[in-house]
């Protein structure tokens, strides 16, 4: 199977009003998605959707051909239970603009949490995994470090290695560098272009241009709630043929 995610006619309103209005997405694996709009566009709300941390009011999800958060029985949609929602969310790394990271655990802890703590990873193996993606985004030696000792690069390196530990099929990031200092933003793009380059599914929301140029497969540009045109970025970015992309990328860049 060549699909990781399919999202099909999605759509999702917040009190009445329609943040995502019929979106069709869908990521082959191994592949790097950018996704790009203005704010408001529904760019969280669709990450967030293929977690489940929103339901969804219509549409479907598929991840590696699994239905997320839904089980279908003689043809109709039913709700899974809370843990089976875990259950699928662990298979699904995210990665959000603030770094979400536990204060008074060290970076080590942290990143171990998940796997002792949801899939019941023996804790030495845990340990000897998470070193390993430790040293992979550039922190070997930091392992006993707290997250207010580390810059805000440090930071979120550490949450894509915390992602990282759950082995997921896909990577969603938000934002992941929008929160930092410019200095900062070039090492964690770093670690997700050798991500990329390693064949990780990834979806990103992201205004970094350059690096959707770069290292993306198909950029899809998200405006009101509509994918208004996707493809690679040769085309999307550097030959738009929608006047609100062109309009957006003018604003950007
Ligand atoms: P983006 O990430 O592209 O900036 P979002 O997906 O965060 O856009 O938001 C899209 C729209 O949905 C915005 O108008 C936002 O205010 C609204 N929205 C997002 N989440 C919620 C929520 N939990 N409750 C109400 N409105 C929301
Ligand atoms: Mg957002």
């Amino acid at each position: 199977m060549t699909v990781a995610v399919q999202v099909t006619d999605l759509h999702k309103s917040f009190g009445g009003t329609e943040v995502l209005r019929g979106v069709d997405l869908s990521v082959r694996r191994g592949e790097v998605t950018c996704v790009i709009g203005p704010s408001g566009s529904g760019k969280s709300t669709l990450l967030r959707c293929l977690n489940h941390l929103e339901k969804l009011d219509h549409g479907e999800i598929e991840v590696d051909g699994e239905l997320i958060g839904y089980r279908r029985h003689n043809g109709r949609l039913h709700e899974l239970r809370e843990r089976a929602v875990t259950r699928q969310r662990a298979g699904i790394g995210m990665v959000f603009q603030g770094f979400h990271l536990f204060g008074h655990l060290t970076v080590l802890q942290n990143v171990v949490e998940a796997p002792i703590g949801v899939l019941g990873v023996p804790r030495a193996e845990a340990e000897k995994h998470a070193r390993e993606l430790i040293a992979r985004v550039g922190l070997a030696g930091r392992e006993g470090a707290y997250p207010r000792q580390l810059s805000g690069g440090q930071q979120q390196r550490v949450a894509i290695a915390r992602a990282l530990a759950m082995r997921p099929k896909v990577m969603l990031f938000d934002e992941p560098t929008s929160a930092l200092d410019p200095e900062l933003v070039g090492e964690v793009l770093e670690v997700m272009r050798g991500l990329a380059a390693e064949g990780m599914t990834m979806v990103v929301v992201t205004h970094e241009i350059g690096f959707a140029r770069e290292v993306a497969d198909t950029v899809v540009f998200l405006d009101q709630g509509l994918v208004v045109e996707q493809g690679p970025p040769a085309a999307v970015i550097d030959a738009p043929t929608h006047e609100r992309t062109r309009e957006f990328l003018a604003r950007v860049r």
